[in-house]
């Protein structure tokens, strides 16, 4: 086990091909894949897991998810909480002193639908963390939702990298780990190594951890999805197996 922290994902072979056995903190993890890969269902428990206490994997802190593209439901993080929430209850053997209610005020949602919303939240983030400065996750479902449309790819690429810029900044300075899902359009071969997403081949170069999620080709069950480790610091690329289940990630 390794001694840096991070945030558990609840599905031990997913942490497992993560450098850091979990999130890394000080970092941009990438979450890639497909429409229904399970990015935001994959950030989402990553911010009921931060609240956790930290011998289960958690930092005990709070999340910020950054919904640029209204896939968040608050029923559907509910429920991954309620049951991330049990299962530590179930693990420790004593009731939890986090409640329900307290989990759900320490996930700050922002709508930044359109890609105004987002930079002008974006330049407010700053102002944010230092209002916060217990929150250990920022998530971005979707970062490239924001510059889709209306958007030159010059322009595009100029904005967001000055944002990335600011991402690994605040990441490194606060401690916290940052996680950005990306959709891709077309299906690509676990096996090819030029996983493109929606926002070119540059880009991969400013997440430090990009993670390709996927369906399998021949499923047993339609919950099961692989985990690719595309680029890490240290960890040689691996696949993990796990499962989205209606408790949320787990193996
Ligand atoms: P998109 O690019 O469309 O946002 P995504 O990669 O974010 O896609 P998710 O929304 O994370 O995809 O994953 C959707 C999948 O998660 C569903 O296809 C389903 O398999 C699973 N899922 C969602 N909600 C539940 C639930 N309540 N119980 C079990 N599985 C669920």
């Amino acid at each position: 086990e390794t001694s840096l922290p991070s945030i558990a994902s609840f599905s031990q072979s997913l942490d497992n091909i993560m450098e850091t056995n979990g999130f890394q903190l000080g970092s941009i993890t990438e979450l890639l894949g497909l429409p229904g890969s399970g990015k935001t269902q994959l950030c989402l428990q990553l911010c009921a897991s931060v609240q956790i206490p930290k011998e289960l994997g958690g930092l005990n802190a709070e999340a910020l998810f950054i919904d640029t593209n209204t896939n968040f439901t608050i029923s559907r993080f509910r429920e991954i909480l309620k049951a991330t929430l049990l299962r530590c209850q179930s693990i420790l053997g004593e009731p939890l002193q986090l409640t329900e209610d307290e989990a759900l005020s320490k996930l700050h949602y922002v709508n930044a639908f359109g890609l105004e919303k987002f930079c002008a939240f974006m330049y407010r983030l700053p102002n944010f963390l230092g209002a916060h400065p217990n929150v250990k996750l920022i998530a971005i479902d979707s970062i490239a939702y924001p510059f889709k449309d209306g958007i030159s790819t010059k322009q595009r690429t100029g904005l967001l990298f000055k944002q990335m810029a600011e991402l690994q900044r605040m990441a490194v300075q606060h401690q916290i780990a940052v996680v950005l899902s990306n959709e891709m359009s077309t299906r690509v071969g676990l096996s090819t190594g030029a996983v493109v997403g929606s926002l070119g081949d540059a880009w991969a170069h400013r997440c430090n951890v990009r993670v390709l999620l996927s369906t399998p080709q021949i499923p047993q069950d339609p919950t099961e999805r692989l985990a690719l480790l595309l680029k890490s610091n240290v960890a040689p690329s691996t696949v993990a197996r796990f499962k989205i289940t209606e408790e949320g990630i787990r193996d």
